[in-house]
């Protein structure tokens, strides 16, 4: 009874606030010391905030938590967290392959965090049976930072809608999906920044995802005022295709875990590339027939296309147009916020019955 009390209290107490040199100290994690300077691992980092999905590519890092993404690179002072800019005074370093991580810096950024009750309680279903059970999906809103995309006669640009878009989809599916704990969604970016195609589609990889979803708004060099229309792509071919999870190391390798046996991703996972190109068809069909259903402007169709995300991802992944942005009469519809609202549920809507579909989901 007594334990009991102090379990409760302990998680209690984390609600407030972190102190992340308390916890590293209290819970004898490795501290080390370059230059005088306390260092930790990024892995004790992502134990004591409850996060477990992180990326690194070349040397940037990128953690995966809650609603936000924490991203800072190798050797450089400044690190990014909920769209925020802080400046770290002894940068990131990497050692023999771990990421190591300035222990005073980051105890200041995230003294302010407080893990949700929410995570708390699903971290503890997680850890007692389906840590491995995950189904994972990634959206990724097309350009941002200095690529725009395309831009209308208004001056509407695409990554701003794509944007806003994929958020809009994001909080719409993780209402329809709250019951299942293991379903988790993530976005490549969350802000007005700059991601190669190659970092998308390695952040996908990193996350194991089973969907990649990619929102952009097209335009057409012909018929630049009146074209009109959705449409929706899905693989011609895939580099690879490899769903067991993996983990990238440091040095950016592919490392295989040893226990993909949970039944959920085992249904996914034994795809090959026909199957998988099978499935992302279906999706983007689904995605089609969803958009016909709300949307005025013609179904273009669901097609192939040979766009470097649907290619170089390894699971299922579509590639959508909602509209084209080249034409006024679209643009001023896509500044709309009720028709982006519009457009996200019904992105959802398809994602939805495509995973109601495949029995992911009831
Ligand atoms: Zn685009």
């Amino acid at each position: 009874m007594k334990s009991k009390f102090f379990i409760f209290l302990f998680l209690t107490l984390n609600l407030f606030s972190l102190n992340l040199e308390e916890e590293v100290k209290s819970r004898k994690f490795p501290i080390y010391y370059i230059k005088n300077t306390p260092y930790i691992s990024i892995k004790t980092f992502l134990k004591i905030i409850n996060a477990e999905n992180w990326a690194k590519i070349e040397d940037r890092v990128f953690v995966f938590i809650d609603d936000t993404q924490i991203k800072f690179r190798i050797d450089d002072n400044n690190l990014i967290y909920g769209g925020r800019s802080f400046e770290l005074k002894n940068p990131a370093k990497e050692i023999e392959g771990d990421v190591l991580i300035p222990l005073s810096d980051f105890s200041q950024i995230f003294s302010g965090y407080t893990p949700s009750t929410k995570k708390i309680f699903e971290e503890v279903k997680l850890n007692s049976e389906n840590k491995n059970n995950k189904f994972i999906i990634v959206i990724d809103p097309g350009h941002g930072g200095h690529d725009a995309g395309a831009i209308g006669n208004y001056g509407l640009k695409e990554k701003d809608v794509n944007l806003d878009v994929a958020l809009r989809l994001e909080k719409y599916l993780k209402k329809q999906l709250e019951k299942y704990s293991n379903i988790e969604i993530y976005l490549t970016r969350r802000e007005d920044i700059f991601i190669s195609l190659e970092d998308r589609v390695n952040m996908a990889k990193a996350l194991n995802a089973n969907i990649f979803f990619s929102v952009h708004t097209n335009s057409s060099r012909l018929n630049r005022e009146n074209a009109t229309g959705f449409e929706t792509f899905y693989p011609y071919s895939k580099a690879e295709v490899n769903y067991l999870p993996k983990s990238i190391n440091g040095e950016g390798e592919i490392i295989e875990e040893n226990n993909p046996d949970p039944i959920l991703s085992q249904i996914v996972n034994n795809l090959n590339e026909t199957d998988v190109i099978d499935e992302s068809r279906i999706l983007a069909e689904i995605v089609q027939e969803k958009l016909a259903e709300r949307l005025i402007t013609p179904d273009r169709g669901a097609k192939r296309g040979n766009f470097y995300v649907l290619k170089y991802t390894p699971m299922i992944s579509v590639l959508t147009e909602i509209g084209f942005i080249c034409n006024p009469v679209i643009e001023i519809n896509l500044k709309d916020v009720e028709v982006r609202q519009a457009i996200a549920e019904t992105l959802g809507k398809a994602i939805v019955e495509y995973l109601k579909k495949r029995n992911f989901v009831d």
